[in-house]
């Protein structure tokens, strides 16, 4: 193990990809002159760390590994192998590296390689570095979203990025940009939600925060936009499974994230575990290269998701075999092979084979080794061993998990204002639930971490009102565990207590996959409540005590019945560390919430998709046997103020295609309390040759109002607000009536109108 952590010391002689002071262009042509092709392959050869690894040699036999090739193990592939092939110079990067140690021993092993090409390690730090034990847990994505809180991401995401270079890691697999309207599948925790325009808002923050240093040739860290593309609409919303979509939605709904991301200067995407429309995404040329290169102007690489490149010849059967899949994969724009041993041998034979060119590998090389300089790799690869422990869960990052996780709990229901509680007012409360006290709040891509850095919810509500007894019932962390026995106890003891909250949801404990409901590879067939979860809803209600229910999944549940019945419920998602404390601070009135809803919440799972921006036909006709349109619509969100919106003007009512227009809105806090409101800007193109939404979301603010006071918001419609893609996807303005709709929620009854005309 290595402790010396430092410069290289450059001299003269050394060659110019040794010289910090040489432009990046120049440093990788001259290192790429020097390379051999198995060195150049290297680099784009990615392996798994060796901590994950060993734990996999000690728990799994031989014909356990062999069973589960597809998992990533190799019965042959051992910790010793991989560290030997570093220092040969024959692997390029490193994922899941969770401890600075280890980090830095790889790095010392790559210096010891010819060239001393520095490893690039990757890691999924998707709210937080939150695979790292010790590190800041920020709520999941899906609560970020909720923040509407762009400035807030931002932050987070620096944070995130100091953390992870104190524990070695220099890229991160985040912002996750799909755009996620099925609920049934369960990775929609780890996305920013259903608008293509908040999703590309919120992506954007991540990448600046995560990426920008205040030199443009030098990087934080690196940011990856994934998963190209769609997988978060797989049929029946099964992680992996094919996608089958039209072109017009891929563009006009999937791709505009992408194109933000590519904008804000993101240097690295991933593709996806699916087919679309019968190509497998990792060899898809039309999207790698033509759309993401070509169109929207890529200059970063591109890297393989899990076992995917093999499974072009194991699941989708479009590759007879590795070389095959290898070949296609590389073709179509692949720049990195994540994980696995089964890469450099079959690439640097269909090079020699002339199948594919060296000037295609130099491509690949030329991104990925200017990755490595501009975050300054080269310089000094170590993360320093004696910081890490001052940079993780730091004072200034604990602050803002409390402030994300405060601004990303969503007040769906409080009738009669049974909420905000007052101190001492409830003197018996029962707590019970599933997820009222365990580690569920921290999400998927966490590991299990200090108790002591968690804060649960029935923690949160010990701490805030310390005069209240707290009457608990364990009915253990499983939600599909609840018992009918608990159930009938949960109605007994909720009958002797004066306020009763239930907390109930998904578990996405990484630690746990057996038991996952929710997270990476968890989707359901339903997204009701599982177990006896609602019975015991149900029960605790029906004891006659005001009840609170409490949600904390990744993904939307159908809870109509409790929607309609139950005087208050809270969304909090998966609130990260502080998500205990947020969430007793929210009922106590400590703060007030002021999320809203960055995905509709359905009423069950066949009502979906309940996207808000559908198409003028889609509520059509109606349901025979069921309601129509969501349970909860997007951008909703309750506080304890009231705001009221106003006086909603344009600076012109006609323009013409290239003009921008001014639009005003007054939005008063008629109540006594300060708080912060969302305020969200739609626009509607009346008629149009190709068919529209009824509304889509183009601008949103969030502001503070003190009691009383009365705010003018100003926003400006700018001509590419107006576009939309003609029948040959080419974006173009229609002239006519539009109409621009202003409120605190996608609800029409919630919003604004005024029409405008472009002539
Ligand atoms: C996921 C990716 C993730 C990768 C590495 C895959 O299974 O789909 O999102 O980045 O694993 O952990």
């Amino acid at each position: 193990m290595i402790s010396i952590v430092g410069c290289h010391n450059q001299t003269k002689t050394e060659p110019l990809y040794l010289d910090a002071t040489a432009p990046v262009p120049e440093r990788v042509e001259d290192l790429l002159k020097r390379m051999t092709l198995e060195e150049k392959v290297a680099q784009m050869c990615q392996y798994v760390g060796l901590d994950h690894m060993r734990q996999a040699e000690k728990d799994l036999s031989k014909e356990d590994m062999e069973k589960s090739d597809a998992q990533g193990f190799y019965p042959n592939l051992h910790s010793s192998d991989v560290e030997r092939l570093v220092e040969q110079g024959m692997i390029g990067s490193f994922l899941h590296v969770v401890d600075v140690k280890e980090a830095n021993y790889l790095q010392s092993l790559a210096q010891k390689s010819r060239l001393k090409i520095p490893l690039l390690i990757g890691i999924d730090a998707i709210h937080g570095t939150a695979l790292v034990n010790g590190a800041t847990v920020y709520p999941t994505p899906i609560g970020l979203a909720s923040t509407w809180d762009t400035a807030l991401v931002k932050k987070m995401s620096v944070e995130t990025a100091k953390e992870m270079r104190a524990t070695g890691a220099t890229w991160t697999f985040t912002p996750n940009v799909d755009v996620a309207r099925e609920a049934r599948w369960g990775r929609v925790g780890e996305t920013f939600g259903e608008d293509p325009f908040l999703v590309a808002e919120m992506g954007v923050a991540m990448i600046e925060g995560l990426q920008n240093t205040t030199h443009p040739d030098s990087f934080n860290v690196i940011a990856c936009a994934k998963h190209l593309i769609a997988g978060s609409e797989s049929v029946n919303g099964l992680n992996g499974a094919p996608t089958d979509l039209s072109e017009r939605t891929i563009r006009e709904v999937f791709l505009r994230p992408y194109k933000a991301a590519v904008d804000a200067g993101v240097f690295s995407v991933m593709t996806a575990h699916n087919e679309l429309n019968g190509i497998a995404c990792h060899a898809d040329e039309w999207m790698m290269t033509d759309v993401l290169r070509n169109e929207l102007g890529f200059e970063g690489f591109i890297v393989s998701d899990w076992m995917d490149i093999e499974r072009l010849a194991t699941r989708h059967f479009v590759a007879e075999n590795q070389t095959e899949a290898c070949y296609q994969t590389v073709k179509a724009g692949m720049d990195m092979h994540m994980h696995g041993p089964d890469f450099l041998e079959p690439i640097v034979e269909l090079v020699q084979q002339n199948r594919l060119t060296e000037e295609r590998i130099n491509e690949s090389l030329r991104r990925l080794l200017e990755a490595k300089f501009r975050l300054g790799l080269f310089e000094n690869p170590y993360a320093s061993e004696t910081q890490t422990d001052a940079v993780l869960f730091n004072e200034a990052h604990q602050q803002t998990a409390l402030e994300a996780a405060q601004k990303s709990i969503v007040l769906l229901k409080n009738e009669g204002r049974l909420l905000p509680l007052q101190k001492g007012q409830y003197k018996k409360v029962f707590v019970t639930g599933p997820n009222a006290h365990n580690e569920t709040v921290l999400g998927d891509w966490a590991y299990q971490q200090p108790e002591e850095n968690t804060i649960t919810i029935l923690e949160g509500l010990q701490q805030t009102d310390e005069s209240a007894r707290i009457d608990y019932l364990n009915v253990g962390n499983n939600p599909n565990d609840v018992t009918e026995k608990q159930v009938k106890e949960a109605r007994l003891r909720a009958q002797k207590a004066d306020l009763a909250i239930v907390v109930v949801g998904e578990n996405s404990f990484r630690w746990d996959w057996n038991n996952k409901t929710c997270g990476e590879n968890s989707a359901r067939s339903d997204i009701k409540l599982g177990g006896l979860q609602q019975q015991l809803v149900e029960a605790v209600y029906a004891s006659g005590t005001p009840t609170i229910v409490v949600l904390v999944n990744g993904r939307p549940l159908a809870t109509e019945w409790i929607a309609e019945n139950v005087p208050v419920v809270v969304e909090a998602w998966e609130p990260g560390s502080f998500g205990g404390k947020a969430l007793a601070q929210i009922l106590y009135g400590e703060v007030n919430p002021s999320a809203k809803l960055p995905i509709s919440i359905p009423r069950s799972v066949g009502h979906q998709l309940a996207i808000y921006n559908h198409k003028p036909s889609h509520y059509f006709h109606k349901y025979v046997d069921a309601q129509s349109g969501p349970l909860f619509p997007f951008g909703h969100g309750l506080s304890y103020s009231d705001f009221i919106y106003q006086n909603l003007r344009l600076s012109k009512e006609t323009i013409s295609a290239d003009e921008s227009l001014m639009l005003k809105v007054e939005v008063t806090n008629t109540s006594d309390v300060a708080g912060e409101e969302v305020v969200q800007v739609y626009l509607n193109d009346k008629y149009c040759p190709v068919t529209r939404p009824v509304k889509e979301l183009k601008a949103f603010r969030r502001i503070r109002l003190e009691a009383g006071e009365t705010a003018q918001v100003t926003f400006t419609i700018t001509p590419d607000m107006l576009q939309y893609l003609d029948k040959d996807f080419k974006p173009v303005i229609d002239e006519g009536e539009f109409t621009a709709m202003v409120g605190g929620s996608s609800a029409d009854n919630n919003l604004l109108t005024i029409p405008f005309f472009v002539k």
